[in-house]
């Protein structure tokens, strides 16, 4: 795979970034004249200065994002027209694909061929997907009495403000910014300043697809600055967020504090898989349980990351589970046969090393992992990492770690299984393997979160409602009902 790794890193010598903010069409610094630094998690290279928003640069991109909604540009379209534009996009982004998925992979550390095959192929589908959607979406009318008609219509909302996070940077901005933008809507979108490239270039592709300018715009910046400040924003109508649960909570008390805006909060989980000694196919668990925790590094809001196995089958379990490890150990990030990269950055590093001590302390038997890897490159990579003897009060597996750390719990009598699953503050996603048909319908009803799988963990598509129980949020991204989000419903009586 040298000659692939070398025509990357060839293509990542021409690549140019460009930190600089998108407001109003425009590439522009940000107005304290600020930038930080950012460098690659892959080899600690710099990339580009990056625009440091503040609530300045916030101000400025909601007013013309407000400009744009109030004289109709992109609303007063017809879906037909927004819904070709929109198809627009996503070919351009597809037509962009190496260059997208190139600068994730340096930007976030993820493996090229999943930047390629999944995020930049995803992130388009998400624009098309609701782009040819919404000249299908009907409005009603209420059956109410003889002498009146009630029309009930949705409406955009107005400017919508998105922060998302670092982990699938492209594929993020593209739950929120598709919905939002298909129904009318004008969108500030902050990117995590862990990984604000593509964000940005998204921006300058929707310009070129026919998207006006100042109807989507991105101020990239740290989050207790721009995404603080437009959470706060007394003109934004509603604030859509993914990321962590601590910062969940601070986005929705920032918009009940300023102007009551809709807030939509999508946000982290501690998913229970549950393996049943009646499982099918035992293989296919394993490889699914595996590969789940371990894609993208562990940094995945619904990895399986509490693996409930019976006692019966726990010692088979784990011996396919170690034969599978070579496959998953670290490796350049631009080799494509790569399917382990680097962590973000130093400090989610240093966070998954204090997890995995913590593992060890609180008496949790390491089996494979539990070490830094690759140090030598200058980049942040961690070995994947099982323990088993896993208690559910251990803090490995009450909170969430973000890396390719997997806990192991055993148990006895289903029933018991179901209880500590459910005994997390999250409630993203859950798995449970059986054969037993009637049992896997009582499991996964009992199991309180917003998605279950059964005998497959892996199943993903933009026509099923993605967001969690509890703690893990208050929304649904994907599917029509992300468009909810987005619109008012407006009733007109209309006398007869
Ligand atoms: P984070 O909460 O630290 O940051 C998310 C975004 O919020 C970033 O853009 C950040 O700059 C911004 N932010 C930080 N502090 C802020 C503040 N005070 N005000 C406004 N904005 C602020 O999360 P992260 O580390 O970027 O992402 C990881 C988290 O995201 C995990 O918990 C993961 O589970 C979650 N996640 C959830 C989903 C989902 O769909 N439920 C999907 C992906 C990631």
């Amino acid at each position: 795979m040298t000659t692939q790794h070398n025509s990357w890193n060839e293509m990542a010598g021409r690549l140019q970034f460009d930190g600089r903010a998108v407001i109003n069409g425009e590439r522009v610094a940000a107005v304290s004249g600020q930038t930080f630094d950012c460098t690659s998690p892959v080899d600690g290279r710099f990339l580009a200065a990056v625009a440091r928003g503040d609530a300045a640069d916030i101000d400025a991109a909601v007013a013309v994002a407000r400009a744009a909604f109030e004289d109709r540009r992109w609303a007063g379209l017809s879906p037909r027209s927004r819904k070709q534009i929109m198809i627009r996009f996503a070919d351009l982004i597809l037509a962009h694909k190496d260059e997208l998925a190139l600068t994730e992979t340096l930007d976030m550390g993820k493996p090229i061929r999943n930047a390629r095959a999944t995020d930049v192929n995803a992130c388009a589908n998400t624009i098309r997907w609701y782009g040819e959607a919404i000249d299908k979406v009907y409005d009603e009318i209420a059956p109410t009495g003889d002498n009146a008609l009630a029309l009930i219509t949705r409406e955009p909302v107005g400017v919508v403000g998105a922060i998302v996070p670092w982990n699938y940077p492209m594929l993020m901005a593209s739950w929120k910014i598709a919905p939002a933008l298909a129904v009318g809507n004008s969108v500030v979108l902050k990117p995590s300043e862990k990984s604000p490239l593509t964000a940005l270039r998204l921006a300058e592709l929707a310009l070129e697809a026919g998207i006006p300018p100042g109807v989507f715009n991105v101020v990239p910046g740290f989050g207790h600055e721009a995404g603080n400040a437009l959470s706060l924003h007394m003109d934004v109508d509603c604030i859509a967020f993914t990321g962590s649960t601590r910062v969940g909570k601070l986005i929705l008390v920032n918009a009940g504090q300023s102007n009551l805006k809709r807030a939509w909060a999508e946000l982290g989980g501690k998913s229970p898989n549950i393996v049943c000694a009646d499982c099918p196919d035992l293989d296919r668990a394993v490889g699914a349980a595996i590969g789940s925790i371990f894609y993208n590094q562990g940094e995945s809001c619904n990895a399986p990351s509490r693996l409930f196995v019976e006692r019966s089958i726990k010692d088979a379990f784990l011996e396919r589970a170690l034969a599978l490890m070579p496959k998953y150990q670290p490796a350049d990030p631009l080799a494509d046969d790569t399917v382990m990269g680097a962590l973000v950055d130093k400090t989610q590093l240093d966070t998954v090393m204090r997890y995995i001590d913590s593992g060890r302390k609180e008496g949790a038997k390491l089996l494979v992992g539990g070490e830094q890897a690759r140090a030598e490159t200058g980049g942040f990579y961690v070995a994947p990492t099982i323990f088993d003897g896993v208690k559910n009060d251990m803090t490995i597996a009450r909170e969430e770690i973000f890396g390719p750390v997997l806990s192991v719990l055993a148990f006895d009598e289903v029933d018991d299984a179901i209880r500590q699953a459910n005994q997390t503050i999250y409630g993203l996603q859950a798995g449970v393997w059986t054969r037993d048909i009637n049992k896997a319908h009582r499991i996964a009803r009992a199991l309180r979160a917003g998605t279950v799988h059964v005998n497959q963990y892996d199943e993903d598509d933009i026509t099923v409602p993605f967001g969690g129980y509890k703690q893990s949020g208050n929304g649904r991204d994907k599917s029509l009902h992300a468009i909810d989000k987005y619109t008012e419903l407006k009733t007109t009586w209309i006398g007869l």
